[in-house]
């Protein structure tokens, strides 16, 4: 046991293990450092364990499920089907289990990092150290890297911490599918998991309080995934407030057991929804208050987060935030690449996130890609004098969606019309996740689109569309 009085001396500290601190350490103890990093709960964090992992392999047995509801539009007769919600599940978890093990295996056995399964708080500095202290183990290092990530927000609706609530931490131990799951919170999580219950043959309620699901999305592209959830019998209730929540007793063993109170803003009319099941989708909390941040002097803004520079320095010289932490990006692979950024900056190089451009996707089915700015985006800076182009595409006129049978969707794309470089692209569609990224890598290389729209690309695809698309640019008004 290293005592306060006895610490471990490292080079380097890591508290928790989100997407940037494997890599992180094991680089680190490739260049000939000792490291310690610190985890609380399970290793690998939110996206292994409880995020990006479970969700989209889960996805899977959703999407296996409704490919075969609509087999025979395909010429094939399946018979029967019946859903065996307990094996998908299973599958879900073993997939998950054999990746925490895989890095287990690569981070425990990687020579220079040890792994410390405590809870770690920064308590002041030993010189011009810091003091990190688990929960038996004290660690004194000249640099400590933050990566402890978020945690799901259950809002405080009366009545909501009386009833059994679902969270994306504890979803995927159910066994028996729900018989109507209510979501709370129309966002990615919400959208992405009431299409997977629903495709599992769950009943599904989404309630949003926004007017729109996606609504960080333009609206158009909000509109559509509505449409296409609600094609799929998902229950969407946009521009709603869940008001109250009550457990009914006198029907406890009946299924749908939980009452929800909500009231329609635009109405005013009021309804009382019946679920077996209710999760909280309704965003994220981060993991700062445990930290010790004030023992060291690390700011943080109003809502926990913790601001960084480009360089992902936090206020206090030699100590960095990675990850959803510091609001640089909530994805796995914004998280990934701020290891990179620190790393790099470390071994002597100038990397920043100040020019990060936005990209992710929404694994709905089909999914959402995006990169850069959307048309909202785009507008707000027309206001400054900025001009653009810009065409779209609807997939039903794409020749592999038409073969494929999976037509719904669009492709968008924004191109600066001074400097001809892409600034945005929205793909709803067969692919969509995938074949942004031919936009975020023209970004990336700094190309004009011609580049592009000249290149020969692969028939049959979704891609081969883009000189078509690029040939209709007109300027957005
Ligand atoms: C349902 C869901 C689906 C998602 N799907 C995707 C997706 O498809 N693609 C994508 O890019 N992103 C997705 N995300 C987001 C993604 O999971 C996160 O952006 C990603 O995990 C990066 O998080 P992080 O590195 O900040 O830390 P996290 O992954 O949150 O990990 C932080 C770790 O730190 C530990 N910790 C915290 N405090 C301490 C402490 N004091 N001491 C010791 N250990 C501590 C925690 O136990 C945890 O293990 C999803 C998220 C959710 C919730």
């Amino acid at each position: 046991v290293n005592t306060r009085d006895h610490p471990l001396r490292v080079d380097a500290v890591i508290i928790g293990t989100g997407q940037a601190a494997p890599a992180l350490a094991a680089a680190l103890a490739q260049h000939g450092e000792r490291v310690v990093v610190f985890e609380g709960g399970a290793l690998g964090g939110s996206c292994v364990n409880v995020g990006c992992t479970p969700t989209k392999t889960l996805r899977k047995s959703a999407r296996v499920a409704h490919l075969v509801a609509r087999a025979a539009e395909f010429g094939v007769h399946t018979g029967t089907v019946h859903i065996d919600f307990a094996a998908a599940m299973d599958r879900t978890a073993a997939v998950v289990e054999a990746s925490r093990a895989g890095l287990t295996r690569w981070i425990e056995g990687t020579d220079g990092v040890t792994v410390v399964r405590e809870w770690a708080a920064l308590a002041g500095r030993d010189g011009a150290q810091f003091v990190v202290q688990g929960d038996h183990t004290t660690v004194v290092a000249p640099r400590v890297y933050l990566n402890p990530g978020t945690r799901p927000f259950v809002p405080p609706i009366p009545g909501l911490a009386d009833v059994p609530v679902l969270t994306n931490e504890n979803v995927m131990a159910l066994r028996e599918r729900p018989e109507h799951l209510v979501i709370l919170g129309g966002s990615y999580i919400g959208l992405e998991l009431g299409q997977i219950f629903r495709r599992l043959g769950s009943a599904v309620t989404i309630v949003e309080a926004a007017p729109a699901v996606a609504a960080r999305e333009d609206e158009d592209t909000s509109v559509r995934i509505a449409d296409m959830l609600r094609a799929e019998g998902i229950a969407l209730l946009t521009d709603t407030q869940v008001e109250r929540v009550a457990s009914h007793d006198e029907i406890a063993r009946a299924t749908l057991s939980i009452a929800l109170q909500v009231r329609d803003q635009s109405t005013d009319a009021v309804q009382e929804l019946r679920a077996s099941h209710v999760l909280a989708a309704t965003g994220r909390l981060p993991n700062t208050e445990r930290l010790g941040l004030a023992s060291v002097g690390v700011a943080v803004d109003d809502r926990g987060f913790i601001p960084v520079n480009g360089r992902l320095e936090t206020s206090v010289p030699g100590i960095w935030a990675l990850g959803d932490v510091n609001r640089r990006g909530a994805f796995t692979h914004t998280s990934y690449q701020d290891h990179e950024i620190v790393l790099a900056n470390h071994l002597g190089g100038a990397r920043t996130a100040d020019d990060r451009i936005s990209t992710y996707a929404m694994f709905t089915d089909p999914p959402l890609g995006r990169v850069g700015m959307s048309e909202r985006d785009a507008r707000a800076q027309m206001e400054r004098g900025r001009r653009f182009l810009t065409a779209s595409h609807e997939m039903q006129f794409v020749s592999r969606a038409k073969e494929e049978g999976e037509t719904t969707g669009v492709i968008k794309v924004l191109v600066d019309a001074d400097t001809h470089r892409f600034v945005g692209a929205t793909l709803l569609g067969i692919g969509a996740d995938e074949i942004v990224q031919v936009i975020g890598a023209m970004i990336a290389a700094d190309a004009p689109y011609e580049v592009l729209r000249d290149a020969l690309p692969v028939h049959p695809t979704v891609t081969e569309f883009f000189p078509t698309i690029l040939g209709k640019l007109k300027p957005l008004t």
